[in-house]
C-alpha cells in the first residue's frame, strides 16, 4: 500500500482518518500534533526571552511516550533560546524494571545534551515500591501509592527548577481510558480535577494558586503511533511493563476502548471531544471547591486534611 501523501510504501494504516502513511510522513504527522498541542494548550514561551527563559520540566520514565515527547520538545526547541529543557526521571525502587529504564533515559540526555534529574522514592520518602508492593499496609493496588508519590515528586521538583512548564507524555489511549473510567466511575468531581490532578489541558478555574501550567502534548496520538515512532526513530526506549502495574479496571477498560475502536474508528478521539467538553462544565461546578485549603502539618503542601495524602501514605507504608 503506498502512502495516501507520497509514492512510499505505507509504513501504517490510522483506521481513524483513513490515511495510510510512509515512515516520513508518520514522523511528520506525530510531531506536528504534538507542536499544535503546546501551541493550542498555551505552552508556546511567548513571555520568555533569552536573557529570562522559560524552564520547561519534562517527566521522563524512559517508556516510549515520555521519550518520545522529550525527543520532539528538544528537536522543536533546542535552537529556541527562550527555552531550557529539564528532564525529570523518578526512581521509584522498582527492582528489574526503573535501573533499565533509567538507562535509557541516560542514554536519550546524554546524546542530546539535555539536563538530566534524578530523584528517588528511597531518599525523598524513605520508602522503595517493591516493598510497598509487598507490604501493602492499606490494601489498596501499588500503583494507587505510586502515583500519589509521583505526583507530588513531579510538582515538587519543578517547583525546585522555577520550571514556568510542566510536560508529561501520555498518549490518546492513556487518556481515553482515564476519562471512560471517571465516568464509568461516577466520579463528576474527579472529571473536573483530570484538568489538573493528573495533568489535563490547563485551565485556570480548577488550578490551585500558583500552579505550574501544564499539559500532554502527545494526548492526541494513540499509543501505537507513539511506538512505532519510537522505534522507526530508533530512539532508546524501555520497553518492559512495570511488575507491580496492576491497575484491572484500567485492563479492561483499554480491552473494551481497542474493541470498539476497532468496529468504530475514532472513538477514542470522540471521547476525549465530548469529555473535554463535560470537564469544562464540571470545573465550573468543582473548579473552586478546594481553593479554600489549609495546609499539611508535615509537609505544607496545600490540603483539606491535617495531613497530605502524600504524608499519610508516607506515614502508612514507613509504619510498617
Ligand atoms: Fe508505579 Fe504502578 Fe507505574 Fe509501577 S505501574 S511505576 S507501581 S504507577
Ligand atoms: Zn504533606
Amino acid at each position: 500500500m503506498d502512502c495516501t501523501k507520497c509514492d512510499r510504501d505505507a509504513v501504517m494504516h490510522a483506521a481513524y482518518s483513513g490515511a495510510h502513511l510512509c515512515e516520513g510522513h508518520l514522523f511528520e504527522s506525530v510531531e506536528r500534533r504534538v507542536r499544535r498541542r503546546v501551541r493550542e494548550d498555551g505552552m508556546l514561551p511567548d513571555d520568555a526571552t533569552p536573557d529570562d527563559p522559560d524552564t520547561w520540566v519534562v517527566g521522563l520514565s524512559g517508556g516510549k511516550d515520555s521519550v518520545v515527547l522529550t525527543d520532539i520538545l528538544h528537536e522543536t526547541f533546542a535552537d529556541d533560546p527562550r527555552v531550557e529543557l529539564v528532564a525529570l526521571t523518578i526512581h521509584e525502587g522498582i527492582e528489574g524494571y526503573r535501573d533499565e529504564s533509567l538507562a535509557a533515559c541516560e542514554e536519550l540526555t546524554d546524546e542530546r545534551d539535555i539536563r538530566h534529574e534524578v530523584v528517588t522514592y528511597a531518599d525523598e520518602f524513605d520508602v522503595e515500591m517493591d516493598d510497598v508492593a509487598e507490604d501493602d499496609p492499606l490494601d489498596m493496588a501499588p500503583c494507587a501509592y505510586c502515583g500519589v508519590f509521583r505526583r507530588d515528586l513531579l510538582a515538587r521538583y519543578a517547583e525546585q527548577y522555577d520550571a514556568d512548564k510542566l510536560f508529561t507524555g501520555h498518549n490518546l489511549d492513556d487518556e481515553a481510558e482515564t476519562a471512560l473510567m471517571n465516568i464509568f466511575e461516577g466520579n463528576v468531581e474527579q472529571v473536573a480535577k483530570h484538568f489538573d490532578a493528573s495533568l489535563g489541558p490547563f485551565d485556570e478555574r480548577t488550578a490551585k494558586d500558583d500552579m505550574i501550567p501544564r499539559a500532554k502534548p502527545l494526548r492526541d496520538v494513540p499509543e501505537k503511533e507513539v511506538a512505532l515512532y519510537a522505534q522507526l526513530r530508533d530512539l532508546p526506549v524501555h520497553m518492559e511493563e512495570c511488575p507491580h502495574s496492576s491497575e484491572a479496571f484500567r485492563g479492561e477498560i483499554q480491552d473494551v476502548l481497542l474493541a470498539l475502536e476497532e468496529n468504530h474508528p475514532g472513538t477514542r478521539h470522540s471521547i476525549m471531544a465530548g469529555y473535554e467538553e463535560l470537564a469544562s462544565l464540571a470545573a465550573d461546578e468543582y473548579g473552586d471547591e478546594d481553593r479554600a485549603v489549609g495546609e499539611c502539618e508535615a509537609c505544607g503542601a496545600p490540603t483539606t486534611r491535617e495531613k497530605c495524602r502524600k504524608c499519610a501514605l508516607v506515614d502508612a507504608v514507613n509504619a510498617v
